[in-house]
């Protein structure tokens, strides 16, 4: 590929010295587990998002597992999900013997339709998952109304979005994961603040809530040895911490950089008879985890097949709805059932976007998808 869906080696030798000063030391003092970085990053990305507690863990799939294991969600209680997001929010909710109940999406953001929340609300609703796909909120002012007004917990799943900042209509501003009962967020390489490894964390405001998640994370137990409740094995590694609490100092470039590359796909896309450009949802910044577009009247495949003998690598965030997913066929649902959600599958492209893209490069994909259509 002459280009990269993601560099992360650039990324890497532009803080080079720095990262590698911080896993030296972390070397130095073998504090591998529970080093003092793990505090030091839990404190900063508080600092950062305006979390009153973040919560380290091992992964986002973790983060969503121990936020619902937090709330209590009991086996056979249900939890609303978006039928158009990566598996791991579905998964956990099947793990713990909890009932997914799908929602379709809105064609424009991407985000679950808050119009058909209500629908899809029982006696044995417990929570509710929005998921900041590709980076920017969903309409979390009308979430957070209706489950308030039926006393379900919201948990923001914000694996894609960390950093984007949400707009009530009040004028309060807050960013993603810090509106909810719990978000949670992944440290995945590739994902907007990634480590060098795997790592999670979960966000609250709730005190209590926070005391309960970090004991769930750390087996149970308050005191060493000591276990109050049933909980797993669930740690942000020394090393990981370390790295994140350099490249934290990042993430405001690392997100400018993405906006830019998007206002540029947007120039040269806007009004293409053939792509239709992301739309910015109303009140959310947009921390652009993934540039999608969606193609109307040209086959997908073709187009990708042809990037990719150009040197451009594109991507498929998802190729089939988790409703139409061969593990979820047992709660029933068939196609045609969320429209939106499966027409998305047939139609999204994710095209390259990372924090050290190059006018030229950026300048090749726009002109090889152009040539294309000529
Ligand atoms: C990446 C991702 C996760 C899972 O994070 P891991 O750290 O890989 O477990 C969960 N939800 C969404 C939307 C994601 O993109």
């Amino acid at each position: 590929m002459r280009v990269q869906m993601v560099d992360l080696r650039s990324q890497y030798d532009l803080i080079k010295s720095e990262v590698d000063q911080a896993i030296q030391e972390v070397i130095d003092t073998t504090a591998f587990i529970n080093g003092p970085q793990v505090k030091e990053f839990s404190n900063a990305l508080a600092a950062y998002t305006g979390a009153k507690y973040v919560i380290n863990c091992g992964n986002g799939t973790d983060a969503l597992q121990i936020a619902m294991m937090g709330l209590d969600f009991q086996p056979g209680q249900e939890v609303i999900v978006p039928a158009f997001t990566y598996v791991a929010t579905a998964e956990v909710i099947a793990l713990l013997g909890l009932k997914p109940v799908f929602i379709d999406v809105l064609p424009t953001t991407f985000e679950l339709d808050n119009t058909q929340l209500e629908s899809k609300i029982s006696s044995r609703t417990a929570g509710i998952v929005p998921v900041h796909l590709y980076g920017q909120c969903s309409n979390m002012e009308a979430i957070l109304e209706i489950a308030r007004r039926y006393h379900i917990k919201v948990i923001e799943d914000t694996a894609q979005a960390i950093g984007a900042k949400y707009t009530f209509s009040d004028g309060t501003v807050r960013q993603a994961g810090t509106m909810g009962d719990v978000g949670t967020t992944s440290f995945f390489p590739s994902k907007n603040l990634g480590c060098y490894g795997d790592g999670g964390a979960m966000f609250t405001n709730d005190e209590k809530l926070a005391e309960k998640l970090h004991m769930i994370a750390n087996h149970g137990q308050k005191k060493k040895y000591h276990h109050h409740i049933v909980g797993v094995n669930s740690r942000l590694d020394t090393l990981q911490a370390a790295i994140l609490n350099v490249k934290l100092q990042h993430l405001d470039r690392y997100s400018a950089s993405r906006n830019e590359v998007a206002d540029k796909y947007d120039e040269a896309f806007a009004g293409h008879a053939h792509i239709k450009i992301p739309v910015r949802a109303a009140n959310s910044t947009h921390a652009f985890h993934q540039y999608t577009v969606q193609l109307e009247g040209v086959d997908r495949d073709e187009l990708k097949s042809y990037l990719a003998g150009k040197g451009v690598p594109t991507m498929v965030y998802y190729p089939l709805p988790l409703h139409q997913q061969e593990a979820y066929k047992n709660l029933g649902f068939v196609k045609g059932d969320f429209p939106v959600a499966e027409s998305l599958c047939e139609k999204v492209l994710s095209l390259p976007i990372h924090t050290e893209m190059s006018a030229d490069d950026q300048e090749y994909i726009i002109s090889t998808i152009h040539s294309f259509f000529n």
